[in-house]
């Protein structure tokens, strides 16, 4: 009799887990079609990238974007939406760019540059030196003052090409543009370029964040394509005292105010628990913000209308947030995490879009091992829509403070092999989105917080 109780249990046991199994499965497909059919990712994109355009913090195309996303989230029937303010950098980059290098022959052989965000300007009539190239900071330090006083500083560091993730070479070579200025001016340089955090060969120089460490002097800093940036270096190959001029107008303005939007859906049996998910609005002035990050943006919002569209009420509060700024200052999410910790809710899960609009792959997280193993063990319900990796790895720049909270992070892993030819370069932009890649983005993302917000972490 024991042992058919015993029995009976485990047969109920199991008939219980493959019901479950088999409701999570049609919930993802119910998640899935109705994306893939009804989507408004993608239109939405269209309207941030070609209506809006630049959202740079700062700018007026920035507050455009905060209130037609309200807009839209409101739209889609989120229980309520909301701004969060925050001092945010208003940086402006005055006219186009312009720089040459002399050839021997007296000719000047023009380049395309853009100047880095937070760089100070050149002035008008623009500064003119001879060049040193270098391709790493040990390079540079042997090179001293002696080597490098009065001239121009061209670090020429590539993206290691064995890296089959390229994400791993942009990590490893945005040191170059965040501090290659000042490490340069401490020798003494008068200006820096430095190649564009790019793994393609072509003409579009990639603009993007750089500071100056107050000890030193500033000079002016840019990027090349990678295209010119090969030219450059022939060019110096064939006459190393030959000058290069560059000009920029750039300018910083007092800081602006810039807004997070956060849309909710209120859980209807652990308010407390608060699942994020989100991207971020601003994007570099030089591009549409298409992929970095329209596309997380948009790819989040549309968690708010599927659920409410198939009648999907979280019992945990989820909460699709647009930050502010994240690519100068990090300002949105320093805003949200003061916000989160003030609370006092328990913030379980914060996953972010910020790789790019294409074909998903997995997530990226930083998790406990036993978060990661429950979180490894839904898989199988993930493969169908192309996500076969659960990885310990990075989070997303916004959430990745939320850790501190005890939330699980990270963020979706798009395939990466195009996303740094795009990246905070005037390529970024709508047309170089696919609409399939885009929406099963959109459909990952809603599925995790599914599983999520229906059984806890
Ligand atoms: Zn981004």
């Amino acid at each position: 009799m024991r042992k058919f109780l015993l029995l009976s249990c485990i047969c109920f046991g199991l008939y219980t887990v493959a019901n479950a199994q088999e409701a999570d499965s049609l919930a993802f497909r119910r998640i899935a079609d109705d994306i893939l059919t009804n989507g408004q990712a993608y239109g939405n994109l269209r309207i941030l990238c070609k209506q809006i355009g630049p959202r740079l913090s700062g700018s007026p195309q920035m507050v455009r974007a905060e209130k037609e996303t309200f807009r839209m989230m409101k739209e889609m029937g989120a229980d309520t939406v909301y701004l969060q303010d925050t001092k945010v950098p208003h940086w402006v980059r005055g006219e186009k760019e312009t720089a040459w290098i002399a050839g021997s022959n007296g000719s000047k052989m023009p380049l395309r540059i853009c100047a880095l965000g937070n760089s100070m300007g050149t002035g008008t009539k623009g500064i003119k030196a001879k060049v040193v190239e270098v391709h790493s900071f040990d390079e540079l330090d042997a090179l001293g003052e002696k080597g490098i006083k009065g001239r121009i500083v061209y670090f020429n560091v590539r993206f290691n090409p064995t890296h089959v993730v390229t994400t791993q070479g942009y990590f490893e070579t945005t040191q170059y543009r965040w501090t290659g200025a000042s490490k340069a001016a401490r020798y003494g340089a008068v200006g820096t370029v430095i190649r564009s955090l790019s793994s393609s060969i072509d003409d579009y120089p990639h603009t993007g964040g750089m500071g100056y460490n107050d000890s030193f002097p500033k000079v002016p800093a840019v990027a090349i394509s990678t295209r010119d940036g090969d030219l450059l270096s022939d060019e110096l190959q064939r006459n190393n005292s030959a000058e290069l001029y560059f000009r920029t107008t750039c300018t910083t303005l007092p800081d602006a105010i810039g807004h997070n939007v956060v849309a909710e859906l209120r859980g209807s049996e652990f308010p407390n628990e608060v699942i994020t998910i989100g991207g971020h609005l601003d994007s570099w002035d030089l591009a549409e913000g298409a992929h970095d990050d329209g596309a997380g943006c948009v790819q989040t919002m549309e968690l708010i209308r599927v659920f409410r569209k198939l009648g999907i009420r979280p019992k945990r509060t989820i909460r699709v947030v647009l930050f502010t700024d994240e690519e100068n200052r990090g300002s949105g999410s320093n805003r949200y995490t003061a916000f989160a910790k003030a609370e006092n809710k328990h913030h379980i899960l914060a996953i972010e879009s910020d790789a790019g609009g294409f074909t998903p792959r997995g997530f990226s997280l930083v998790a406990d091992a036993d978060k990661l193993a429950r979180l490894r063990s839904w898989m199988p319900l993930f493969i169908p829509y192309g996500v076969y990796a659960f990885e310990i790895g990075s989070a997303g720049a916004d959430v990745e403070s939320l850790r501190a909270l005890g939330a699980t992070v990270g963020e979706l892993m798009p395939d990466s092999q195009r996303y740094f030819d795009h990246h905070h370069a005037a390529n970024d932009k709508f047309e170089e989105v696919n609409k399939r890649e885009l929406e099963l983005g959109a459909i990952n993302m809603a599925n995790l917080v599914y599983m999520v917000d229906k059984y806890g972490l």
